[in-house]
């Protein structure tokens, strides 16, 4: 779940290991693009409603972006993968069903990355390494199923904190508009598990993409994709 307590956590790790922890270092954790690039990143869709719009919003500013799609909503809208896909982004996964990863037994952690690929790479007919964990948590025993599974992790530089409920476009784009010279940023198509259901509303990063294409381009950086 998305409690306060689990987002607070989130928005460290978010931060916190800029030199690598033991678990970052051991799962081979990436979440820096090339210099003069910067990647948006999308994860838990998708979902009908709220992933067209993001992929809309993209295409009118000829973005490409990077979405970790949880396994059980690719199942239930693979035609959404697809489109992303064919639009020229990138996809990776984000476990099977989004569990609260710190009171999930290592079995069904390990089960859950390796169906959560598992159901991307059935939808996407192509092997996909690239991977985040849910809520972006890393332990010494997440780190060596990501290694034993060859799983390429991405964690982020930058969040916005556009998983929240009630956030405004001025929130999210006062910290992803800023983003520089190899950021990796991110955002959410959809939000599973939420603490508030209000979090499903993506108007706001919606609306908000606009204004951070712009702020990023106007200091002549790139929009990326991740390497998949
Ligand atoms: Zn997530």
């Amino acid at each position: 779940m998305y409690s306060p307590r689990a987002m607070a956590a989130r928005a460290r790790r978010g931060v916190q290991h800029a030199w690598g922890s033991v678990p970052e270092r051991l799962a081979g954790v990436h979440r820096r693009v090339p210099d003069g690039t910067v990647a948006l990143t999308f994860d838990d869709g998708p979902h009908p409603e709220s992933t067209t719009r993001v992929l809309d919003q993209l295409a009118a500013l000829g973005v490409q972006a990077t979405f970790f799609c949880v396994g059980l909503n690719a199942r239930s809208h693979p035609e959404i993968v697809r489109r992303a896909l064919a639009e020229g982004h990138v996809i990776g996964s984000h476990s099977l069903s989004h569990p609260a990863d710190d009171h999930t037994s290592p079995i069904l952690l390990r089960r859950e990355y390796r169906e959560g690929r598992r159901s991307i790479e059935d939808v996407v007919s192509a092997d996909v390494s690239l991977f985040r964990p849910p809520y972006g948590y890393l332990s010494l025993g997440t780190a060596a199923v990501m290694r034993e599974r060859c799983l390429s992790p991405w964690l982020w530089s930058v969040d916005p904190g556009d998983w929240q409920a009630g956030v405004t476009v001025d929130a999210i784009v006062s910290v992803a508009g800023g983003a520089d010279s190899g950021d990796v940023v991110l955002l959410h198509d959809w939000v599973e598990q939420p603490w508030d259901p209000a979090a499903r509303d993506r108007s706001a990063t919606i609306d908000a993409l606009p204004v951070i294409v712009e702020s990023i381009r106007s200091r002549g950086l790139e929009l990326t994709t991740l390497p998949g």
